[in-house]
């Protein structure tokens, strides 16, 4: 079979407004509305590759570096698409387009492509508000009889009061209370980054370890970023004081920062997304530098719909994510949203997994109607 050659990408920009609105606990404005970006590469076989998850800023005027070449050199596209995100911008999803196209190309779905290791994949509900302790236990109780049997919550009760971390445990010991060692629990505090508008501070160490010590004590599976992304020498630090396993890396940028970061020992869990760092080309080297190490691999996915499936097939091709994320906590953040741009919503089976299937490429379709009344550019 000759080369398949890429013989356009189109870029269209599509925006949901939703009401009621979102209170996510890393933002401190209500959300209305959800913009996302689809990429979709074509060829000259007639094949197109589709994926979505970032904003593709800094694409403007590079396409021509991809037309013309054959689709299935992913690693020299892999290398370009790095070069642009350091003068210019994120394209992630311009790789997980080009795996969905060889995917395609091949016939076998992407996870397959990847390594097969395993289409099932036990998902952890990524709650994304901060409910009152009480509605947060009625909630643990929902998600534990919609089959998830591990929850993640948030810690950001104290972003405005440095003191409010202990409103966070009560919330977390209700849970526990109503639920038991029905659901594993992990916790993320979101210190690594603020949004563009955010001007508050991230925790110190010393904030973070009596926070650490509680959570070690209700017995939570991993605590993510409890620390600025960039304070090394303090998650070495915590992470050497308690067992509790310490999470990180969803919005590291390069490759060789996860090299440094598994190097300086701060991390036991790597949560890079592959819409948003490196593709699924780059991340797969993340997943094989975590099993070197002994560490757990298992990528962020709070991006859309299509972002999930995207870290899906990676995570079930190279297997041993002990957990994927599934970004979940209706009414204010349900599938309905999450998943708008999709004809079918990804959901979890009877015993909370995400089963892939062998459709090639990453399996999804586009509800192309809905697309068409989204649309903004
Ligand atoms: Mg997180």
């Amino acid at each position: 079979m000759a080369a398949v050659k890429i013989t356009g990408i189109e870029i269209t920009h599509h925006r949901l407004n939703y009401d009621p609105p979102f209170h996510a606990s890393w933002d401190t404005r209500p959300r209305t509305l959800f913009d996302a970006t689809i990429v979709r590469v074509h060829t000259d076989a007639g094949i197109t590759g589709v994926a979505s998850g970032d904003m593709m800023v800094g694409f403007a005027g590079h396409e021509g570096l991809f037309v013309g070449q054959d689709a299935l050199a992913i690693e020299r596209h892999w290398r370009l698409l790095n070069n642009i995100q350091f003068h210019w911008g994120r394209c992630w999803p311009l790789d997980l387009a080009l795996w969905d196209l060889a995917g395609k190309i091949a016939v076998q779905p992407v996870w397959r492509l990847l390594g097969g290791l395993s289409p099932r994949l036990p998902a952890y509900a990524s709650s994304g508000t901060l409910r009152a302790p009480a509605a947060l236990a009625d909630a643990a109780e929902a998600y534990l009889a919609r089959g998830f049997k591990a929850l993640k919550i948030r810690f950001h009760r104290g972003a405005l009061n440095r003191e409010d971390w202990r409103a966070d445990i009560r919330a977390l010991e209700a849970v526990r209370a109503r639920v038991g060692d029905k659901l594993q629990l992990m916790v993320d505090c979101n210190q690594g980054w603020r949004m563009s508008w955010d001007a508050y501070p991230s925790w110190s160490l010393k904030e973070a370890i009596p926070v650490a010590r509680e959570l070690e004590r209700l017995g939570v599976y991993w605590m993510e970023e409890p620390l600025h992304r960039g304070d090394r020498e303090g998650m070495r630090a915590l992470r050497g004081m308690v067992d509790l396993r310490i999470a990180g890396g969803e919005m590291t940028r390069e490759l060789y920062e996860f090299r440094d970061l598994i190097k300086d020992g701060c991390l036991d869990v790597l949560q890079p997304d592959a819409a948003l760092v490196g593709g699924i080309t780059g991340l797969r080297r993340v997943a094989a530098m975590a099993q070197e190490h002994n560490l757990v691999f298992t990528p962020h996915t709070w991006t859309n719909g299509m972002g999930v499936v995207a870290n899906a097939h990676l995570a079930a091709g190279v297997g041993d994510s002990p957990w994927l994320e599934f970004p979940y906590d209706p009414p204010e953040w349900g599938l309905e949203r999450r998943d708008y741009m999709m004809a079918k919503p990804l959901d979890v089976d009877a015993e909370g997994c995400i089963v892939l299937d062998e459709t090639p490429g990453l399996g999804y379709a586009l509800d192309e109607d809905r697309l068409k009344r989204t649309r903004t550019g």
